[in-house]
């Protein structure tokens, strides 16, 4: 799927707070509690941090996996593209990430750890969509498959912003009128301060285009 210049919904620290007291709550409450969190690189690794702290868990590992390109334009099917950080022989395992939007990238990651011969594997994400082919152990909040957005998280804010600043600098030049488009066409009200800011980087194409 390639959405030129999408739907977006900003994501902001509060309501991740919620979501991730959420996921703790319902882990706890179904006595679960992992040994080893595993945060799916990169969406996963915030999630994957804030719910050590809410869980109390101290091992904390890494496992990369690669799917989506630029701003909501997918790269081919998904594919692990590092290994994972450390062994999970016999442990409980808890695996994050920020979205199950396809759900690829979570499906290939549980396949890739039960192979690795763990007591358990459980999955968790802050967020779901409802037309993904896997569906997390645990999520804070599902988004129906009819109001997909792309949701833009605050560790993705500047790479998103970039990128889709671009393609509206692209048709509307100019950066009152980047970010109207921004605005009309993404649902994102974002500060001019920031383009200013990515103007200044040379990364909204050349001025006055
Ligand atoms: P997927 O394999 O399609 O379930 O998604 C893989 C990763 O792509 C997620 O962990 C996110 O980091 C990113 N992603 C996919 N869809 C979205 C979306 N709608 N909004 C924000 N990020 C997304």
């Amino acid at each position: 799927m390639t959405v030129d210049l999408p739907r977006c919904r900003r994501a902001g620290w509060e309501e991740i707070d919620r979501w991730v007291a959420e996921i703790g709550r319902r882990v706890r409450a179904a006595g679960r509690a992992p040994e080893t969190i595993v945060g799916l690189s990169r969406g996963g690794w915030v999630p994957a941090r804030l719910l050590c702290d809410q869980l109390g868990v101290r091992r904390l590992l890494s496992l990369r996996a690669q799917h989506w390109g630029v701003t909501a334009t997918r790269d081919g099917s998904a594919k692990l593209s590092e290994g994972l950080s450390g062994a999970v022989r016999g442990e409980s395992v808890l695996v994050v990430d920020d979205i199950t939007d396809t759900g690829e990238s979570l499906a290939l990651a549980t396949e890739h750890l039960r192979a690795a011969g763990p007591a358990r594997v459980e999955s968790a994400t802050l967020l779901h969509i409802g037309h993904s082919k896997f569906v997390p152990t645990y999520f804070a909040e599902e988004i129906p498959a009819t109001a997909w957005v792309w949701v833009v998280f605050p560790w993705n804010y500047w790479e998103d912003l970039a990128s889709l600043a671009a393609r509206a600098a692209a048709e509307t030049p100019g950066l009152d009128a980047t970010l109207r488009t921004l605005r009309e066409r993404c649902g994102l009200d974002v500060p001019r301060s920031d383009l200013e800011a990515l103007a200044a980087r040379g990364l909204l194409g050349p001025p006055g285009r």
